[in-house]
């Protein structure tokens, strides 16, 4: 398709590669199997495989690469040569591995110094011959291909691209898994409307900052800030408009906030902040912004333009507290106290 010069190239369907008879067998080393049931992230499941693969293959080179987006594939291991350096988005439609994943089929290019397409011609500068890319195919969709390179041009044999195709298929099963897993990880920790941590998150997040200090003494504080009136706000403008506010300010507050820090809405219009490695005085200066940031918002929702206002109660961790939940009730009532005060305030617990 792209390549311009003629270069020797075989293309198998999957379904040719497998549905032998029974007396067909793959010879794999145990540690392989052990490593991927052992692996408990999809870093490692990827590694360990890129490893063994090479290892299997004897390959000078192997590396896996799963689906980004509609034009990339991204590079996510390498075991030997760097010919195609970790993290490199491989554009699919320019690409011999790229059209590995469009067409999902089996390709080998015999040899890569004769290829026009990018990864070719890398894989090439960099003294590889040949290379072979398997479709990882999983209930029917390709996700992703599993590669391998040598130094010798016209290297792979059939025999090899069957073992790789019935490789592909199985470890696309596990990285699946690994990839949902993550996926359901990342639901189950966000807030849906506003995309901020939630309070299940906070409680762990909390728990940990806590553990830390106890190591460390680097002192840590929190806030809770609570938007004033705002059932009014709701009654006057709807549900909806309540709806846009609580997403406009979570993101009016991560803006202030440093990378470290760590959002959370722990209730309907309740947020928690955790700032590490804080003391109250810099945390006070921290939520003044904050504050200020969220009076002089103008939300615009249909006709209306909205502005609102919130109370924060701040607390740092101390020597004496015996768990995260002292430090959150002094911040809880420090809260209680700017409400009581007239809201728009910010108090700092004792
Ligand atoms: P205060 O200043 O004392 O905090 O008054 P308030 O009106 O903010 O507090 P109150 O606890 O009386 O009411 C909170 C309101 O927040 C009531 C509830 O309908 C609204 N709320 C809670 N969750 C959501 C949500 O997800 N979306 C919207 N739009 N409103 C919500
Ligand atoms: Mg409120
Ligand atoms: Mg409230």
């Amino acid at each position: 398709m792209i390549n311009k010069k003629e270069v020797s190239e075989r293309v198998f369907n999957p379904n040719q590669l497998s549905g032998f008879n029974e007396a067909h067998y793959i010879k794999l080393p145990v540690d392989f199997i052990h490593d991927l049931s052992k692996a408990d992230s999809l870093e490692v499941v990827l590694n360990k495989i890129a490893f063994w693969i090479s290892h299997v293959f004897n390959a000078d080179r192997a590396s896996i690469t799963l689906q980004e987006n509609e034009e990339y594939l991204k590079l996510y291991s390498i075991s030997g040569n760097q010919a195609i350096p970790l993290d490199f988005k491989i554009p699919i439609n320019q690409t011999f591995v790229g059209r590995t994943f469009a067409t999902a089929k089996l390709m080998i290019c015999d040899d890569v110094t004769q290829s026009d397409e990018l990864d070719c011609q890398m894989l090439a500068q960099h003294g590889m011959g040949t290379c072979m890319d398997a479709p990882m195919i999983h209930n029917d969709i390709c996700i992703g291909t599993l590669n391998v390179a040598d130094r010798r041009k016209h290297h792979y044999s059939l025999q090899q691209a069957i073992l790789l195709q019935c490789l592909a298929n199985w470890i696309a099963l596990n990285i699946k898994l690994h990839l949902q897993v993550q996926e359901m990880e990342v639901l189950a920790s966000i807030d849906e409307l506003t995309g901020t941590f939630n309070r299940r998150v906070f409680i762990q997040e909390s728990n940990q900052t806590m553990s830390q200090f106890y190591k460390s003494n680097i002192p840590f504080s929190i806030g809770i800030l609570d938007i004033d009136h705002f059932k009014t706000l709701n009654d006057c403008y709807g549900h909806k408009a309540g709806d846009h506010v609580l997403q406009m300010m979570s993101e009016r507050i991560q803006k202030v906030l440093r990378t470290n820090d760590f959002l959370a809405r722990i209730g309907g219009e309740e947020f928690a902040i955790i700032l590490p490695a804080c003391l109250s005085t810099e945390a006070v200066q921290v939520f003044k912004r904050i504050r200020t940031a969220i009076e002089m918002m103008q939300i615009h929702y249909d006709e209306h333009v909205i502005c609102l206002t919130v109370s924060i109660g701040i607390a740092e961790v101390k020597m004496h507290d015996a768990n995260v939940e002292g430090v959150f009730k002094r911040a809880d009532k420090a809260l209680y106290r700017a409400k009581k005060s007239g809201r728009n305030q910010i108090y700092l617990a004792d």
